[in-house]
């Protein structure tokens, strides 16, 4: 599915922002999708069931509303493990699509979709914060509570931020997303701040376990017609999962990504085995049942999620990184997401510390 915003059934406005002239402009684009102004604390009345058994209907309700707290945020990283110094830009919450392994089921307690609609506070917070650090760069992502693009045709943001980033010396922008929703990318002025990043798995993952998300090849000629715009790519193979035939799984997926994408646009490539707050399991045990990846053995991590074993995540990711070597551009930074010293040096024979450290890495990646 290109496009997952078409499952949404119906959007309610929070009474508070109902005239905003950007909350008026996406209400015009929704064109047959029903529109009701609401008090926002009326909408779990709205629902049958608790929390998250009302998760599959709350992700077809979209609505909009102002972010009264912070929208630019340092990634929750963990101190024990190797963090890439990554900052959040909190645009909206929960997604359209529903993969089986989605952290957000565990860390959210509401089922609908929000979009923020104070556009304007976001950008004169990101001004404020990118200006006051010019002697840092900042690699900042809209993808962490949300996809970065499953709504743009609705909401149009990326026309917004992208020109915004443009200018920025100290910063990019990374739109991560699972959807192959690129239209209003098309012809913006971006200067190359703005990344266009994918997550990708092997097929019979991506087939099973991401529902509603679009398929490898529409991401891959999504991510093509972005090089063509000018855009540097990243991708990401998070989470890496153990299942039968992972080898060959994950080797097609490199392959057909190295034979549609040009290597030499791709800015970053990270790998991270599959890992989960405890609470997931029996969240996604209930709502996927046909699903038994969660039922692998599982060590508790220092950050208390549950991980495969050592040696089994070094397993998965010698074999997968083998694959990415041969066929990627030597500017590439190949990374993992939160992972130990040990298991750098084990599979890529340094740590990101040689390197002054794995922030500096992917900064030199993107400034090239
Ligand atoms: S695309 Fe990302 S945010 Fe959306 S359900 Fe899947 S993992 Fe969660």
């Amino acid at each position: 599915m290109k496009d997952p915003s078409v499952h949404i059934k119906r959007i309610y406005v929070d009474h508070k922002c109902a005239d905003l002239p950007y909350t008026q402009e996406i209400i015009k684009r929704a064109t047959n999708i029903p529109v009701e102004v609401i008090n926002d604390q009326n909408l779990l009345a709205l629902y049958d069931t608790p929390y998250p058994e009302n998760l599959s209907a709350g992700k077809k309700d979209l609505l909009l509303t102002t972010n009264q707290g912070a929208f630019y945020k340092p990634c929750p990283g963990t101190r024990e493990y190797q963090c890439c110094d990554y900052q959040v830009l909190n645009i909206g919450m929960n997604c359209p699509m529903d993969c089986v392994y989605c952290i957000l089921q565990a860390y959210l307690n509401n089922p609908w979709l929000s979009f923020f609609v104070n556009v304007d506070d976001l950008l004169t917070e990101l001004g404020t914060k990118l200006k006051a650090e010019t002697q840092s760069f900042a690699r900042i992502g809209t993808g962490e509570f949300t996809d970065s693009l499953a709504l743009d045709r609705l909401t149009g943001l990326s026309k917004i931020l992208v020109p915004f980033m443009a200018d920025k010396k100290n910063a990019v922008l990374e739109l991560k997303t699972k959807s192959a929703v690129i239209d209003n990318l098309e012809g913006l002025e971006h200067r190359g701040r703005t990344i266009v990043a994918w997550s990708l798995n092997a097929p019979k993952i991506m087939k099973k376990e991401e529902i509603r998300t679009a398929t490898l090849e529409e991401r891959l000629n999504a991510a093509k017609t972005c090089a063509s715009w000018g855009y540097k790519l990243a991708f990401h193979f998070d989470p890496i999962i153990y299942h039968s035939g992972w080898q060959e799984g994950y080797a097609s997926t490199i392959k057909q990504l190295f034979d549609t994408v040009p290597a030499e646009k791709i800015a970053w490539i990270s790998m991270g085995a599959l890992r989960y707050l405890p609470a997931l399991k029996n969240i996604a045990g209930t709502r996927f049942p046909n699903s038994n990846f969660f039922y692998e053995e599982f060590i508790t991590g220092l950050d208390n999620k549950s991980r495969y074993f050592r040696s089994q995540r070094v397993e998965l990711y010698k074999g997968i990184l083998a694959q990415l070597q041969e066929r990627a551009d030597k500017n590439t930074c190949i990374y993992f997401c939160m992972e130990s010293d040990e298991i750098w040096q084990e599979v890529f024979g340094f740590t990101p510390d040689d390197k002054s450290g794995l922030g500096k890495m992917l900064d030199n990646a993107v400034s090239l």
